[in-house]
């Protein structure tokens, strides 16, 4: 088929813009071929391909950085965060941290709050089983410090902060006051 001048004067420039050869087809109104025909007649290079996404869904993009070790950990084989070393991934353009994504596989629901790993591999394991956020860790550290004496019957902290609302319990179950930690950090960051 003989394009009119007008039709090539128009392809030229939508080659030029970058087109690709289906937008090129649609708009002149040839085929695909043609289209690409003339690309390479023309000196262009291939055409641009949209960029495909995962066919993988977010939970099997995860398993492919996931590496179970010995004890029911799991280890972490994808990128960290160049500033703070979180553990991430990428999904359809998306950031995931690979922890709050191990939470969604073990409990089936998004987290709340920070989540962390509650095992003895807390630096590093991903496991969904051994990850907790704010509310579950709360209440898992409440419960080891009844278990061991350590559970506080204090109704508020030394500034006052009320405690069935604030009260949380570090690894070893020690009760403190959870915004005044906050508190402390923001003021720290500030600093800093
Ligand atoms: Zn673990
Ligand atoms: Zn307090």
């Amino acid at each position: 088929m003989q394009l009119t001048t007008a039709t090539l004067d128009r392809l030229a420039a939508l080659l030029a813009e970058g087109a690709t050869n289906k937008a090129i087809a649609a708009e002149l109104g040839i085929g695909k071929d043609t289209a690409a025909r003339y690309r390479a007649r023309l000196g262009y290079g291939p055409a641009p391909q949209p960029r495909r996404r995962s066919p993988l869904t977010l939970e099997r993009k995860w398993e492919q950085y996931a590496r179970p070790v010995e004890g029911g950990h799991v280890e972490w084989t994808g990128r960290h965060r160049a500033d703070t070393g979180t553990m991430v991934f990428t999904h359809h353009a998306r950031e995931h941290t690979a922890r709050s994504v191990a939470f969604l596989i073990g409990k089936g629901r998004p987290p709340r709050g920070q989540v962390t790993a509650e095992c003895d591999a807390a630096e590093w394991c991903v496991a969904p089983a051994h990850v907790e956020d704010t509310p579950g860790r709360t209440k898992l550290r409440e419960a080891l410090a009844i278990v061991q004496g350590t559970a506080s019957t204090l109704t508020e902290c030394t500034r006052g902060h009320d405690a069935t609302t604030h009260r949380r319990y570090d690894r070893a179950g020690r009760a403190y006051c959870g915004t005044c930690h906050a508190e402390t950090a923001a003021a720290r960051k500030a600093a800093a």
